[in-house]
């Protein structure tokens, strides 16, 4: 088990889980009842967090977050959510590595 992100929120951690779902990462989100019950949780666990199971799909689950990370909210290039590669908006696979880009267009789009 390994985290590969912090959550500001419990949206954000879904993205991100649904990220690594669809890159057939097998992942959990911890604290995710932190933002109703802020007095039953330590203050140190306030944030939702995204684990991943097998501590072998590290790289690659930080890879998707960083892609999720800077996913710019404007159309003309997104960035595939397996290898990072940039692409034209309107591909439908990855150029590089023929992963499917409508994740990324998805978190881009309901993130800001
Ligand atoms: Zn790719």
């Amino acid at each position: 088990m390994k985290k590969v992100y912090s959550a500001n929120n419990l949206m954000e951690a879904q993205i991100v889980l649904d990220l690594l779902e669809h890159a057939y990462i097998p992942a959990r989100i911890f604290n995710q009842h932190a933002q109703g019950g802020v007095g039953d949780i330590p203050f140190t666990h306030a944030y939702p967090e995204v684990w991943i199971i097998r501590d072998e799909d590290y790289e690659r689950s930080k890879c998707l977050v960083q892609t999720y990370e800077k996913t710019p909210a404007t159309t003309g290039i997104i960035y595939c959510p397996a290898c990072g590669e940039e692409n034209p908006a309107n591909f439908q696979l990855c150029w590089k590595c023929n992963a499917g880009l409508e994740i990324a267009l998805y978190s881009g789009n309901t993130s800001k």
